[in-house]
């Protein structure tokens, strides 16, 4: 990338353009940024459009046949793309409809004029282009994208965790939600939220995505130890990892 101001643009694809909202809502971290960027397209908020940039962050899944042809164009244009949310790093809960048949989703949602809308299994945007960093979460991690983007700004490479949501969750002291009886996804989830929600109670759904190697990751011994296999626990995937799960 060039040491000029960075040209920045958005770009959304199948999802609730949640993660393009929460961009919105960083009022005082996007006013420092802007200094060192200019923000080119955006649809959620400006008009302009324009053919060249740095760096593009993309929202949501891949799940038409123009999808493809999109992000393909994307990444033509772009020196550095970045998958943002859920939906974009791992299809998401869009990538659910991928556990039926596609024909008949078509069918539910579009009834007799189905044929006008050709749709695809959803997909992350790494099953078609190649994708150089993942914000994750649903909706995103707000600090991991402020994190991320100052990085891109500043030149440097980013570093994402690749353990688990427990390390964040016993650094925090938290009482673990299996001692109280009920089933959490930390240890086979990525980090990076800070343990969100157990720390209030809830119990991690894996809106991070899976860590690399969830087989290797020593909190496999938490799931043991209450009684859950790896096969179990990745059919509890399913909310967000459809793709990936094999049921
Ligand atoms: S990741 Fe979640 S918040 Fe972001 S676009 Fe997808 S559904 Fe919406
Ligand atoms: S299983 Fe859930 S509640 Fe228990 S330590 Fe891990 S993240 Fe925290
Ligand atoms: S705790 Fe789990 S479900 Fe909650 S934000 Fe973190 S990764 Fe997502």
């Amino acid at each position: 990338m060039s040491k000029d101001k960075l040209k920045v643009a958005f770009f959304d694809f199948t999802g609730c353009e949640g993660c393009q909202l929460s961009v919105l809502n960083f009022e005082n971290e996007l006013l420092d940024i802007l200094k060192y960027v200019d923000i080119v397209e955006f649809r959620e908020a400006i008009d302009n459009k324009t053919d060249e940039y740095d760096i593009a962050f993309c929202e949501g899944s891949i799940s038409t046949p123009s999808c493809i042809e999109r992000i393909h164009d994307v990444r033509r244009r772009s020196e550095v793309l970045v998958a943002i949310g859920a939906c974009a790093t791992l299809g998401g809960i869009n990538a659910l409809k991928n556990l039926q048949d596609t024909e008949s989703v078509r069918e539910t949602v579009y009834g007799k004029d189905k044929y006008l809308f050709p749709t695809i299994p959803a997909q992350p945007i790494d099953a078609i282009v190649k994708v150089d960093y993942k914000v994750h979460g649903c909706p995103m991690t707000p600090e991991e994208f402020i994190k991320i983007f100052k990085a891109l700004v500043m030149h440097k490479i980013p570093v994402i965790p690749d353990y688990s949501v427990c390390v964040e969750c016993k650094l925090k002291e938290n009482e673990c939600l299996f001692d109280k009886g009920m089933f959490c996804l930390g240890p086979i989830t990525r980090a990076g939220c800070g343990a969100r929600c157990p720390s209030f109670g809830q119990s991690c759904i894996g809106c991070r995505g899976m860590v690399d190697d969830p087989n290797q990751n020593a909190q496999l011994e938490v799931l043991k130890k209450y009684g859950f296999s790896i096969d179990e626990v990745r059919k509890r995937m399913n909310l967000f990892n459809a793709k990936d799960v094999k049921v």
